[in-house]
């Protein structure tokens, strides 16, 4: 047994804020009645989270980002149209970080980010860096498929933990599963998950235990987390943390 007590798991709960289910559904039920339904969780459970917003939602609901920001959320990037980075010219992704960050900047500070499908080239870091990220979660630790340089100079990378589904599965086998998710654990959500999308004919992980079932897990699986002693927080703070951890060299070279 270890003298030290070990630290408390820290666990960020995040949100993707985009249109709904895509590349299959593509309308924004869950940005106008799934997001609500989660700011009024989080603030039950007085957590803060962090919300990866493309830049379509912020330009067709300007409300429901500021909601998120007045409601004390980290507010991140999630491109412009949700493509995926791994499909694009250097061109293009460099348009797609650019115009997001700028329709994004107009509500607060942006410093993470995160590619649609988790999906996001090594070699478009740089990207990142330019416009001044300081982290990136377009990684899984259950996806080994997009090889990819771990951090950059001056940007930590922080993977997601586990499959959003994943979250809605029975209580004792997803309590199994998050058990075992090492720290810090990143969670992540959709807004059109806590919409009732179970009679249409979705892909199946797509709309299984969609609408309240999925709120009722979401917040089973914050109190689990609670229950062992874990704190929530935000990827802005991870990854700061990440930063002053890093060599000298390291924050030399971001310098
Ligand atoms: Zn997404």
């Amino acid at each position: 047994m270890s003298a030290a007590s070990p630290s408390p798991t820290r666990v960020a709960l995040t949100v993707d804020m985009e249109p709904d289910c895509p590349p299959y559904l593509w309308t924004w039920r869950g940005v106008t009645e799934g997001a609500p339904r989660l700011l009024d969780l989080f603030a039950r459970q007085g957590i803060e989270t962090t919300w990866f917003t493309t830049g379509d939602t912020a330009r067709l609901y300007p409300g429901a980002v500021k909601a998120v920001v007045d409601a004390g959320h980290e507010l991140a990037c999630h491109g412009v149209t949700h493509q995926r980075f791994d499909w694009m010219p250097k061109d293009s992704a460099r348009w797609e970080i650019q115009e997001s960050t700028k329709r994004l900047r107009d509500f607060a500070e942006i410093t993470s980010f995160r590619a649609p499908y988790l999906r996001f080239p090594g070699h478009y870091l740089d990207l990142l860096e330019a416009e001044g990220f300081r982290l990136d979660s377009s990684q899984a630790l259950y996806k080994k498929d997009v090889p990819g340089v771990e951090n950059g100079p001056s940007l930590v990378r922080i993977p997601a933990s586990i499959t959003s589904s994943a979250l809605r599965i029975p209580k004792l086998l997803r309590e199994f599963f998050l058990s075992r998710k090492p720290d810090p654990v990143v969670l992540f959500v959709h807004p059109w998950e806590f919409v009732d999308f179970r009679q249409s004919n979705l892909r199946l992980d797509c709309r299984f235990r969609t609408g309240q079932p999925a709120l009722d897990a979401l917040s089973s699986v914050i109190d689990f987390f609670k229950g062992r002693g874990a704190t929530f927080t935000t990827m802005r703070a991870l990854g700061e943390e990440a930063h002053a951890r890093r060599t000298p060299q390291a924050q030399k070279a971001a310098a």
